[in-house]
């Protein structure tokens, strides 16, 4: 039977090393702050949301949440990301998406600061996954699964990887950083043909379609390590994944459940990724302590 990964655990490791960090940057004299920006109250946004303020208080990040009016114009919209992105107290933002039809997300991804970008809506940190160019920051879910992939040592160097789904928020980023950890990476989507051969390859299947339940065990490899990181609520309106766990289960080596998961880590990452965009900010404030350190060990 394969092991059922929990993203706990893995939420929890990341959580217990950004405290320390936090506290170190706050001996500084810096505080990380977050500032949310949501526009309208789309009830998923509202969940996530409570998650990330949640993680973050108990990490001590400084989070906020700036709510718009669902019907802000584009111009508006706009001065507020402005806002944010000038405020030298915030160093991530994080903007729900999609928004609404009036907000061109196409122009709002060059407004939004690329250093402050906790999501990869900017292009410029899409490019950074493409570069491998770590001072980036890559959407919070993929960065999730390498995480999960990382905590339980799943070796990816020289494995064959198999992801379902091409989108820009999971399947393309999550291809980009499993090839950047040197896997051997093949992406499906709704057009490629015979797809349980093309994922029985896999020693890595990650799993992001949208469809509930439809990756069964004849798309498995005996011993591959499944990740699966859709959510949807099947017929007697449970929330599942895009993976049939219960078929999967003993076919795989490692699978991860849905829910407590994937989607249990995604707002570690986020935390992360802000204490990350803090540190960044602040290296010429950071370099400057050091000095200031050892002159003063130097003393004594
Ligand atoms: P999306 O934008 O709708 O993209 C779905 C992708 O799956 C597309 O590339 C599509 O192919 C492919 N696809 C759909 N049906 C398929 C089929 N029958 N066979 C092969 N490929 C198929 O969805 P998304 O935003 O990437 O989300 C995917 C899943 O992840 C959803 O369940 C979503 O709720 C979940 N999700 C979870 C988290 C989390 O934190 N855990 C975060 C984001 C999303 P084409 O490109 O050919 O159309």
């Amino acid at each position: 039977m394969g092991q059922l990964i929990k993203g706990k655990l893995v939420a929890d490791a990341i959580s217990d090393d950004l405290s320390k960090k936090v506290e170190e940057l706050k001996m500084k004299g810096v505080s990380p702050k977050l500032v949310i920006v949501r526009v309208g109250a789309n009830p998923s946004d509202l969940s996530y949301e409570r998650g990330a303020l949640k993680r973050c208080s108990t990490i001590g990040i400084i989070a906020e949440v700036k709510e718009l009016q669902e019907n802000i114009s584009q111009d508006e919209f706009i001065k507020e990301i402005e806002k944010v992105n000038k405020d030298k107290d915030v160093h991530g933002i994080l903007i729900f998406r999609p928004l609404p039809k009036q907000l061109d997300e196409s122009i709002i991804k060059y407004i939004i600061s690329p250093e402050k970008d906790m999501d990869c809506f900017s292009p410029v940190n899409v490019a950074k996954i493409m570069e491998n160019d770590e001072t980036g920051f890559a959407p919070c879910t993929p960065a999730a699964v390498m995480e999960i992939l990382e905590y339980y040592k799943v070796p990816l160097k020289g494995k064959k990887a198999v992801v379902v789904g091409r989108s820009m928020v999971v399947g393309k980023p999550v291809s980009m950083l499993l090839l950047n950890e040197n896997a051997t990476v093949t992406i499906c989507h709704s057009k490629t043909q015979d797809m349980p051969s093309v994922c029985s390859e896999a020693d890595i299947l990650v799993v992001g379609i949208g469809r509930a339940k439809m990756i069964d065990s004849s798309f498995v490899k005996a011993g591959a390590v499944v990740i699966d990181v859709g959510i949807n609520v099947d017929e007697e309106g449970n929330l599942c994944g895009d993976v049939n766990t219960d078929d999967c289960v003993d076919k795989s080596s490692m699978i991860t459940p849905v829910p407590g998961g994937v989607g249990s880590v995604t707002t570690s990452i986020l935390a992360k990724h802000v204490v990350k965009a803090c540190m960044q900010q602040n290296k010429n404030f950071r370099i400057f302590y050091f000095v200031i350190k050892i002159k003063y060990s130097e003393v004594f």
